[in-house]
């Protein structure tokens, strides 16, 4: 195919094969953000170059080198949103929904857009079901994200399979003192810094914590640790939420150099990481920002939130072989009928039935066809039971049923009596 004809390089079609999986992947979550008591808001997928810019932080590698920036038709700098955070706040500002210290939280879905290297587990559109929540800043709903997250993992079958890294960065008081003594410490080892981490001490120290250089990795064993520079209400606050994981059970890991790659973190940070992905371990990620609102210009709100990978998370239902056996049947019934006058009897029956079961996923053969072939469209649907209407059956009112997968033998049902007869025997998703 001529290459202006393909997909671009890590955009990827999720085909109708795949589909099932995310349905259930996504179905599961909003039942369950929804059962927490949580809103959905949706917003566009481009925004002002500026609102990244100042959210999100200059120096990160997003704003630096991942966005897709392009000037529109009037000349405005406009960006295909590389993460939800930005807009999400954007919009409760612009509505004054968080105004006054109203409660809000709030959930959403959608494709990201980052131009980094694609490989598994990183594309260059990928998609995340992200949560904010505002005007809550005790440990109190910070915990219960993590507990929601942990809940979803048992749900998905996958709690064995990941592992909860939580660190502290505190307020940015003490944040800022904790960079003023890392600075000190790392320009005394300047020169066993690699190339990146020389760079980063001067536009992002904390970032350097982030490296994957070993050099500078053991450079960093003795440095001072954010631990020690916490304020009183920062260690109260993380001392809150770790008794709240206790108290649920659910298992962390202190990870000291977890700094998170955005800059406008404060507080609690925490990812859910993987050994089963291959480098592209973290498959959710988030933490507190109390400061973002009104660095935004928005009146003082604290937020806390998170956003997780939705290809990372298949892919480990996938690599997990955690795929619900239900999902992959798309079809329970199809109906096949032979000749015109069955056709058209077959198709008012359908209709009835589906009058009777709105949520029977009734197929009708398309396209006629010999015995022979529609039953092998049938039996290939992966539907449970195939209906049949021939001569004999047009001539007694009634309609074959048959089992496909083996579960007894063909019977006659009349039509009358079809929609009651399949309420008993096929579970409705
Ligand atoms: P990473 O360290 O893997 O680059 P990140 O810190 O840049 O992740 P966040 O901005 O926190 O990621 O996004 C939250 C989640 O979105 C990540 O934990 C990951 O599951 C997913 N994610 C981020 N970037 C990509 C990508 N390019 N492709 C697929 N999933 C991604
Ligand atoms: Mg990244």
């Amino acid at each position: 195919m001529s290459k202006s004809l393909q997909a671009i390089r890590g955009m990827n079609d999720i085909l109708p094969e795949q589909t099932p999986l995310w349905r259930y992947f996504e179905g599961t979550v909003a039942r369950l953000l929804d059962n927490y008591g949580y809103k959905q808001i949706r917003m566009p997928i481009v925004e002002f170059t500026e609102l990244f810019k100042r959210s999100i932080g200059e120096v990160t590698d997003i704003v630096e080198k991942e966005m897709y920036t392009f000037e529109d038709r009037n000349g405005d700098s406009l960006t295909l949103r590389p993460e939800g955070t930005a807009a999400c706040v954007r919009a409760v500002l612009e509505h004054g929904i968080t105004g006054g210290g109203q409660v809000q939280k709030l959930w959403y879905i959608g494709p990201m857009f980052r131009h980094e290297r694609p490989q598994k587990g990183r594309y260059r559109q990928f998609h995340q079901i992200g949560l904010e929540v505002f005007n809550l800043d005790g440990p109190d709903i910070d915990a219960e994200l993590i507990t929601m997250t942990w809940r979803l993992w048992g749900e998905l079958g996958i709690r064995d399979a990941v592992k909860l890294e939580l660190n502290s960065l505190g307020t940015s008081e003490s944040r800022g003192r904790y960079r003023e003594a890392l600075v000190e410490y790392l320009s005394a080892h300047h020169d066993k810094l690699d190339e990146d981490s020389q760079r980063r001490l001067k536009t992002n120290p904390l970032r350097v914590l982030d490296t994957k250089n070993a050099d500078t990795q053991a450079v960093l064993v003795d440095a001072p640790k954010m631990a020690d520079y916490l304020d009183d209400e920062s260690r109260a606050h993380f001392e809150g939420l770790k008794a709240r994981l206790d108290a649920v059970g659910i298992p962390y890991v202190l990870n000291p150099k977890l700094v998170r790659g955005l800059d406008y973190y404060s507080k609690t940070v925490f990812e859910w990481v993987t050994d089963k992905l291959g480098a592209q371990g973290t498959v959710c990620a988030g933490g507190r920002y109390d400061g973002l609102v009104e660095q935004m210009g928005g009146k003082p709100t604290t937020g806390v939130g998170f956003a997780m990978g939705i290809e990372r998370l298949v892919l480990m239902l996938e690599t997990l072989e955690q795929i619900p056996e239900e999902i992959s049947r798309q079809v329970d019934v199809y109906l096949c009928a032979f000749g015109e006058e069955a056709e058209l009897a077959g198709l008012a029956l359908a209709e009835r039935v589906r009058n009777q079961l709105p949520n029977l996923r009734l197929q009708v053969n398309a396209g006629a066809g010999s015995f022979k072939s529609q039953f092998k469209k049938a039996d290939k649907s992966g539907a449970l039971y195939a209906l049949i209407l021939g001569d004999d059956e047009m001539a007694q009112q009634v309609v074959g049923f048959k089992p496909l997968r083996g579960q007894g033998e063909q019977q006659s049902i009349a039509w009358d009596a079809l929609a009651a007869h399949l309420a008993t025997c096929v579970v409705q998703g």
